[in-house]
């Protein structure tokens, strides 16, 4: 797929890209990749952003274009019709949509997620040839439904217990039935409820010992008998997630919605950890839009306002350039991280991505906090962008299984203790 197919022309964009493509040394690909989702982000999801959040729905139109602009497929295996980014591709064209709305970006996230992992993630996993050529074949039925006819996929996970941290066995559950299985359980907080075709839903085979070697990846049709999305959806931000609770109640589905082998998802989540780091290139967006809009506020350039220049007083300057060197070091460290991500990473890599994911999803916040105690009350009317960013960013460290409290508590334990030491 290239830019001339999707119709966007290479125009003169004015916003820098995040990561200047010669000193990052991107590919071709990223290039082309993240110069699409920033003239894509700058002509169509900011101008829609406020609509989404006031109304608290989900951005349907975004992912309408996104099916015509193969933004959508973006995972999706060039040789099943989609643009094949890899992880860190993928995590930088992510940013540049979260930058511009951050709703699109994490939801996109949701569904992203089921052709990254079942796709490039997969890739590095072992399998036998049985299972692999299972899998090839099960995936193309659902990149197809993808990139023909733009299907969109959620990710529930959380289950409001201990599961979705990682530490005990998810409590929906897959019972073997003839030609398929039966789905039971309940998720919450799944963002696209209502609005996705299918829920790519966690859940462990039904056994006498439950356990999470026995974790199932499933596409659940959300028009299928027995489902349901229940509970009120008014939060503080990311308010077009529209992430409400879903009850799935003997749902039937066949063999074929596995979106991976039995104990393939296991093996993912413990040899290739960096898959949940993908909740923060939204929220590396976000810094730099905050960033971004402080810099043209206090120059008397955003769209408006007025041509009111405050950029003279030394206050402001000092500010923006505790924001500049929170931003670079907050970029820094990002990159970094997502450039080592992969298979089997050390224990020194595993350590920088808890430390990434807790410096995106907090600095996030904190500059949008120093965004509007710089730029002033005005800054801050719901006409402009900045008091949604301020929302929007303090749901970074609520995500989990990597929320900012559990990789400060897995930070701290896997920096002291070697694997299976004890102090007894
Ligand atoms: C905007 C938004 C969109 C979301 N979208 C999705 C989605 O699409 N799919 C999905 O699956 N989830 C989604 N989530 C849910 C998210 O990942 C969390 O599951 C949810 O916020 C957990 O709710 P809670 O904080 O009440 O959890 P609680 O279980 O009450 O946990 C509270 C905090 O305690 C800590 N904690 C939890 N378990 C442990 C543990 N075992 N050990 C130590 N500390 C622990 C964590 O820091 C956690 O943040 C979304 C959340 C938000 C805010």
């Amino acid at each position: 797929m290239s830019l001339a197919e999707n119709q966007i022309l290479d125009a003169a964009d004015p916003l820098a890209p995040i990561f200047d493509p010669d000193a990052f040394r991107l590919t071709d690909k990223q290039i082309e990749l993240t110069a699409l989702a920033r003239q894509f982000g700058q002509d169509a999801l900011a101008p829609r952003a406020d609509k989404w959040d006031r109304d608290a729905v989900f951005p349907m139109e975004n992912y309408q274009d996104m099916h015509k602009n193969g933004l959508l497929a973006i995972c999706v295996p060039e040789a099943n019709g989609g643009w094949g980014a890899d992880y860190k591709t993928y995590m930088m064209t992510a940013a540049e949509i979260g930058r511009h709305c951050g709703t699109t970006s994490l939801t996109w996230n949701m569904h992203v997620c089921s052709c990254l992992w079942t796709g490039a993630l997969a890739d590095d996993l072992d399998m036998n040839d049985q299972d692999r050529a299972e899998h090839e074949r099960r995936r193309a039925i659902h990149y197809a439904r993808i990139v023909n006819d733009g299907a969109i996929y959620a990710q529930p996970f959380s289950e409001g217990g201990a599961a979705a941290a990682g530490t005990r066995p998810f409590g929906t559950l897959a019972t073997r039935v003839d030609g398929g299985w039966l789905i039971n359980g309940k998720k919450i907080f799944a963002s696209l409820s209502g609005s996705a075709d299918y829920y790519g839903v966690l859940c462990t085979e039904q056994k006498e010992n439950l356990s999470r070697r026995d974790t199932m990846y499933v596409a659940v049709p959300a028009n299928a008998e027995g489902v349901e999305v229940f509970g009120d959806w008014d939060p503080l931000g990311m308010r077009g997630t529209v992430s409400r609770n879903l009850v799935f109640k003997d749902v039937f589905v066949p063999d074929d919605a596995a979106l991976m082998p039995k104990g393939v998802y296991f093996q993912a989540a413990t040899s290739w950890p960096h898959m949940f780091l993908t909740l923060s290139p939204t929220y590396m967006g976000i810094a730099q839009a905050a960033y971004d809009f402080t810099v043209k506020y206090l120059r008397g350039e955003v769209p408006g306002t007025p041509p009111v220049k405050r950029r003279m007083y030394p206050t402001k300057q000092h500010a923006v350039a505790d924001m500049r060197i929170m931003l670079e070091q907050t970029k820094a460290l990002w990159f970094q991280v997502i450039s080592e991500a992969g298979p089997n990473p050390t224990k020194e890599q595993v350590l920088r991505a808890y430390a990434a994911q807790y410096t995106v999803m907090e600095n996030a916040n904190e500059l949008c906090q120093l965004a509007i105690r710089t730029c002033g009350g005005q800054s801050m009317l719901k006409s402009l962008p900045l008091e949604r960013l301020y929302r929007d960013s303090r749901c970074g460290s609520l995500m989990l299984p990597w929320t900012a409290e559990l990789c400060v508590d897995r930070l701290g334990r896997e920096a002291l203790y070697e694997r299976g030491e004890d102090d007894d």
